[in-house]
């Protein structure tokens, strides 16, 4: 076709990419005048090994569209295709009346489709964060090189795509994928030793994933490794994301300020990233976290080098996002809590909130005396 200036392009072929087309053709559900604002539904708030006490469900407003099954929406379709099994896990319905009674499937870690209806939820609800944040449709960026694909105009999710300790963005194939594995003989915490760990019930994991797939959109060359702080950023943006998204589960917030007596930066339920995954590993502590140097009690800032690996670089970035809005906080709860130092320089070794005055709740400590991340998993997600 042609098109553009007519001085600069006469007579010249342009040909429009599948993904201008797709942009084009997929666009979000248009809300209609008798339709709810939003589509309650029940996630693990972090993954399954949160207790109760600490607001181990969340309940998150979907915005609502119609759902056939799978769920499929207008962005995303969820396929739970099992590859490993040889066996599809049936399509969560969400749209039932049954269903929509109860706010949506209730939280287990055994019924592949309540898998199913939160790896919807989270992606549902981080894309909403981005159009809000916008004010504007954010369109796939994800490659055509498969033919199926090229005709597609939604993410395709699948919550058991293969076994394996992995989760990833598939932009030729316009998927994630995420994986499960078993959990080995020395698993942590509320992890079972030798159970089966799904990776799509991390709140964390798909979050992350999901933001791979908007920022490809809104950059596509981000994908390109001209340097590596490019993949860094990349990683550091999605764990950013993962992390905000902790702040929207009122629980969980709650849970912290409580444990932590009102330095919820402390906290890993907050600002740790996939606690299950490392756990199951044998470690204490999460995969990654957004504030390292504050949790350990050491005023250094996570170091950078050029060097490190994609996900160490982006922490690099993520603990300088949180570091900032660490003084934000601070700043704002100092008239409510007088006598509570602005910024927590605490020495090495000492304990979250220790000799503080003005602390919310007296009691349980999170955070271990001296170091903070012993036995640390520093390997990423995404490898393929
Ligand atoms: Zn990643």
């Amino acid at each position: 076709m042609q098109s553009g200036s007519p001085e600069a392009v006469e007579g010249r072929d342009f040909e429009v990419g599948p993904g201008v087309v797709r942009a084009a053709r997929g666009r979000p559900y248009e809300r209609q005048p008798d339709d709810p604002l939003y589509r309650p539904l029940r996630i693990f708030s972090l993954d399954p090994t949160v207790s109760q006490l600490e607001g181990a469900v969340a309940e998150v407003e979907v915005p609502y569209e119609p759902l056939g099954p799978g769920p499929v929406g207008a962005l995303f379709e969820v396929d739970d295709a099992d590859s490993v099994q040889r066996t599809h896990w049936g399509r969560a319905d969400l749209d039932d009346s049954a269903v929509l009674l109860r706010n949506g499937i209730a939280p287990s870690v055994t019924n592949p489709l309540f898998h199913q209806q939160m790896v919807y939820a989270v992606c549902a609800t981080v894309y909403h964060a981005f159009r809000q944040a916008l004010g504007r449709h954010v369109s796939w960026g994800f490659e055509a090189n498969r033919g199926e694909a090229e005709q597609r105009d939604r993410l395709r999710v699948l919550p058991h795509a293969f076994e394996g300790r992995n989760a990833f963005y598939d932009r030729e194939a316009g998927e994630l994928r995420f994986g499960y594995f078993q959990a080995e003989d020395d698993a942590t915490g509320r992890t079972p030793p030798g159970g089966v760990v799904f990776t799509c019930l991390s709140h964390d994991i798909v979050a992350h994933e999901v933001t791979h797939a908007l920022l490809d959109g809104l950059r596509a060359h981000f994908c390109r490794p001209t340097g590596p702080d490019v993949l860094g950023f990349h990683e550091g943006f999605a764990d950013i994301v993962a992390v905000l998204r902790h702040f929207g589960h009122r629980d969980l917030v709650l849970a912290a300020i409580r444990r932590t007596e009102g330095r919820p930066e402390g906290s890993g339920l907050l600002t740790g990233i996939a606690h299950q995954f490392s756990q199951s590993r044998g470690s204490t502590q999460p995969l990654r976290t957004a504030f390292e140097s504050m949790a350990a009690g050491c005023t250094e800032p996570k170091p950078y080098a050029k060097d490190q690996e994609p996900h160490e670089i982006g922490e690099v970035l993520v603990q300088a996002i949180f570091e900032a809005w660490t003084t934000v906080f601070n700043r704002k709860v100092e008239p409510y809590l007088p006598g509570r130092p602005s910024v927590p320089t605490r020495p090495p070794g000492q304990q979250a909130g220790a000799g503080v005055p003005g602390h919310l709740h007296p009691g349980h400590r999170l955070l271990p005396a001296g170091g903070h991340r012993p036995g640390r998993i520093p390997a990423g997600l995404d490898h393929r």
